[in-house]
């Protein structure tokens, strides 16, 4: 829909749509800018010009349109006891991750904490009516601005102030005259100071007219009255017409201050301690003369960087001045601002890391990593979370509760900075190695996989020249890939028609009953009842039978459940037919088991955010009969001490056997009772939410079937766990007879390791004590060849006697280097004529000793022999013909080496 055509259609009938009591009762004028023709409303008559166009135009820097001074959370205190006084209900805000609407990661406008998405179409719940709420709302679109232009912020407060007009809350007069009377009674503006100008808004199939509010150029707030949906001219009216109020807290703060910036009065004492510590010399007169030029600036040309060229200019500075105070001021800003925004979003779950909204996070803390380190501020993070918190706890006393939870996530991302420049690289340069050698260009998969694991663009990977080119289809698949899961078409099914399946596992859950059969397709059934349980929200489904053939999976299409009927092959008879009253039996077993391990999932997800911390939140989870697996949002892989402290708490739980209670509640109640931690499984879209609560230590919207005391599971047993993706860890767990199983397993192959490591220290032991005795022998021996005459074998040393000449031979186990050295040099040494030569193993090699004596050398050489068995063994031999050793690893020639030796001695 063209918004200027609804613009064009609401400001010809202004009596309608623009014209409210107050304006009425006032005296406002309607006049068109004689610049932009845009029309406004004024109560002075000589304003020909819109806030925008107008001289004015920011001056309130400097030079504030009111006597009353507020800061950020006074200006808060200030708007919310004005509604408050005036029948309106003062909301909490809701958390900046948007966990409630599957199609945003964070809150943008406070109109989004009360918008519920029911197919496809949007609903609005309200706690109450009318209501006002301070709504921090994230924006990263222009963090370009932020820090430069004295009013971007990457989140601000908005003021929401919202009504539907029934008997409670109220329309356009009402709306616009509290605006009024918020600017000039609680903040003391002058009445003639402000200014309404006509606009529209539009967006999701609604539109309506609108009134945004300027003070001296500045726009304060913007209400929007939605009215009307379908297209300009067939349009219809709103069954729920809405009040949707959006004002910036911070632009409140400002006009009252007059400080050069918005950031000036919106950051508690940060701001004076940032300049105290960076040394920065405020001259306020001339920050003045450049801020007010930046934003007057800033309305009239696009380009940031003419922006400020232009106001450095018009304010007179030189360039030292531009460098010693605009620019670090820029960076003491843009380090206030995004530090808050972490805090924020890390208080309400978020976390830093390259997917999702998590990217969003990480950029903005690296922003003020680089930022410290190129300025070289000397900055303690920690304590300007402190000072944040601190100055934040009266409006939002939850950030005070996760103080120390954000500073453990900061200090952690901020390592992570520290050391991922080295790291990408070497990451980078093996991918490289890896994927690009062959081809020169890696496939899109492979670089996808880097990009998921290890946050490596295909950018960074061009920059170290890793890669000349990135391939084309890169952004497409990937974008492809995270939105697979959202787009799952549903299979086209004959279900027209059919009622809704009477939901058996939802009430008395009996594990056999009779149903009727509706619908037979394919293999498929649809009963009017039944107590199988349908894949859904991560528990797999139960089987059985029906009418004695097995189930083989069953899945919920809408509201009717189908259930997939394995056909015996031969075919012995036909699947029951529509109308057939069927018997229907549960695998009580498989049902029992997948029961446990879904309330386990819940378990463990308590338990690891009590261990890890409160950014933990599951992130998806499966649960099957014999194994299940539960995948949490936390920032780096497990130790084994975190894992076994993750097992104690869950057993601790199962020991403590707790009630698992099941409730339903209406949405609104269960969210404003238990907060949006119930949205641990993903959006829920319906009105009533089944909340499971496992007594104060969990709670949970889910679908899923539970035990109903924890002592049930007797055991839950931690197999292993992995980091799958940035920020994500898999826990995978066995519960109940599964967990009981494992640990028996366990035990047993604890035993067998133990039985098989004790045969090997016994055998071990035993060839050492041979080798001992051996030793002890070598005397012993040497008198026995030295007094035999006859070739014989003495203790597994074949000795032949030729010619008077001596030659010994083993290759026996029972002797060792020591052995064959000693052995051998004296017998060598007390008979000229004689030769040794031993062959054995050590580690994984076969080895040679020879000596040959004075006498025998002259035809035995010893290097000859070695050197020969050396080769045969795979290996190489040294030494001189009197002694010489060698060896091999192809210890399967050993055989050979043993007659190849003494065909070598004998012959
Ligand atoms: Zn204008
Ligand atoms: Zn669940």
């Amino acid at each position: 829909m063209n918004k200027k055509e609804i613009i064009k259609e609401f400001s010809s009938d202004p009596d309608r749509y623009y014209k409210v009591k107050l304006f009425e009762e006032q005296g406002f004028v309607r006049k068109a800018c004689s610049k932009c023709s845009r029309f406004f409303w004024t109560l002075d008559s000589g304003r020909d010009f819109c806030p925008e166009d107008a001289d004015d135009t920011y001056s309130f820097i400097g030079e504030p349109p009111t006597t009353k001074r507020f800061d950020y959370t006074e200006a808060w205190k200030q708007v919310e006891e004005f509604f408050v006084k005036n029948g309106h209900t003062s909301v909490s805000r809701y958390p900046v991750v948007c966990r409630w609407r599957d199609d945003l990661y964070f809150t943008i406008a406070s109109i989004v904490d009360f918008q519920r998405v029911m197919g496809s179409k949007v609903v609005f719940e309200f706690p109450a009516n009318p209501l006002v709420v301070p709504q921090t709302c994230l924006r990263f679109k222009d963090l370009e601005n932020v820090g430069v232009t004295g009013r971007h912020f990457s989140s601000f407060c908005m003021i929401g102030q919202h009504s539907i007009p029934n008997e409670k809350g109220y329309w356009k007069d009402e709306c616009i005259d509290l605006d009024f009377r918020l600017l000039t009674e609680q903040f003391g503006i002058k009445k003639e100071e402000v200014v309404f100008v006509e606009d529209v808004w539009e967006g999701g199939g609604s539109f309506g007219s609108s009134l945004e509010y300027f003070v001296k150029g500045l726009e304060l707030g913007n209400a929007v009255f939605t009215e009307f949906q379908g297209e300009l001219g067939k349009h219809t009216t709103l069954d729920q017409k809405i009040i949707d109020m959006g004002a910036g807290l911070e632009r409140f703060a400002w006009i009252t201050m007059g400080t050069p910036t918005a950031y000036d009065c919106c950051f508690g004492p940060i701001t004076n301690h940032l300049m105290q510590k960076i040394g920065i010399d405020s001259d306020s007169e001339l920050l003045k003369k450049y801020f007010t030029a930046i934003s007057k600036n800033l309305e009239i040309y696009d380009d940031l960087n003419g922006v400020r060229r232009r106001a450095v200019e018009s304010a007179g500075l030189t360039d030292d001045q531009v460098n010693r105070i605009i620019t670090p001021l820029e960076g003491m800003y843009l380090i206030a601002d995004h530090l808050r925004t972490l805090i924020f979003a890390i208080a309400d779950g978020a976390l830093p890391s390259n997917v999702g909204g998590g990217y969003n996070l990480r950029m903005m803390l690296r922003r003020i990593n680089g930022t410290i380190d190129r300025m070289n501020f000397k900055l303690d993070i920690d304590e300007l979370v402190d000072m944040h918190i601190d100055y934040l706890k009266d409006t939002y006393p939850e950030l005070d509760e996760k103080r120390q939870d954000i500073k453990t996530i900061l200090k952690i991302e901020s390592q992570r900075y520290e050391n991922s420049k080295s790291r990408m690289e070497k990451i980078a340069k093996r991918f490289g190695a890896r994927e690009v050698r062959e081809s020169g260009i890696p496939s899109v998969s492979a670089l996808i996989t880097l990009y998921e694991s290890d946050g490596i663009t295909p950018e960074y990977l061009k920059e170290i020249k890793v890669i000349s080119e990135i391939p084309s289809s890169f952004y497409e698949k990937l974008s492809d890939l995270h939105q697979s899961d959202k787009k799952k078409t549903k299979e086209q099914l004959p279900l027209e028609n059919l009622p809704e399946t009477e939901m058996l596992f939802y009430k008395d859950d009996p594990m056999e009953f009779d149903a009727k059969v509706l619908k037979v397709f394919d293999q498929s059934v649809v009963l009017d009842r039944t107590s199988f349980y349908a894949r859904g929200g991560g528990q797999e489904p139960d089987y059985g039978t029906i009418s004695g053939f097995k189930v083989t999976d069953v899945n919920k299409h809408g509201d009717i459940i189908v259930h997939k009927l394995e056909v015996e092959i031969p075919k012995k008879r036909e699947i029951p037919k529509e109308g057939e009253i069927v018997s229907c039996k549960i695998d009580t077993t498989r049902r029992s088991n997948i029961t446990k391990n879904h309330t386990s999932t819940h378990i463990l997800n308590a338990s690891s955010r009590k261990i890890l911390g409160s950014w933990v939140w599951q992130h998806s989870a499966f649960k099957e009969d014999d194994h299940a697996r539960l995948d949490i949002t936390h920032h780096s892989s497990l130790t084994k001490e975190e894992e076994k402290q993750i097992e104690d708490a869950a057993n601790e739980m199962v020991k403590q056997d707790l009630t698992v209670n099941i409730d339903y509640y209406d949405r609104g109640t269960a969210e404003q009772t238990y907060g949006f931690r119930i949205y641990q499984g993903g959006v829920v879209p319906v009105k009533s939410v089944r909340i499971v609560s496992i007594e104060d230590k969990d709670v949970e919207a889910c679908g899923g079937t539970h035990v109903k005391k924890t002592g049930v599971i007797e055991l839950i047993k931690i197999k292993r766990t992995k980091r799958i993706q940035d920020g994500v860890v898999r826990i995978e767990f066995v519960s109940g007879p599964t967990a009981q199983e494992y640990v028996k397993q366990q035990e047993t192959e604890l035993a067998t390791q133990s039985v098989e490591q004790a045969a090997k220290e016994e055998k071990e032991k035993f060839r050492d004590k041979n080798k001992a005795e051996a030793r002890e022998k070598i005397p012993v021996l040497l008198e026995q060849v030295a007094s035999l005459s006859d070739s014989t074998t003495i203790d597994e040393i074949e000795m032949t006697v030729n010619n008077s000449m001596k030659i010994c031979f083993t290759a026996s186990n029972q002797y060792d280097e020591f052995f064959h050295i000693n052995f051998g040099k004296k017998l060598v040494r007390n008979l000229p004529n004689s030769v040794y030569v031993g062959i054995f193993e050590s580690g994984p090699t076969v080895r040679i000793i020879a000596y040959a004596g004075e006498e025998a050398s002259k035809s035995k050489n010893a290097g000859k022999i070695a050197r020969s068995v050396a080769e045969i063994l795979g290996g190489a031999g040294g030494g001189d013909a009197k002694f010489a050793q060698g060896g091999g690893k192809d210890t399967s020639k050993k055989d050979e080496a043993i007659a190849k030796a003494k065909s070598m001695i004998l012959g």
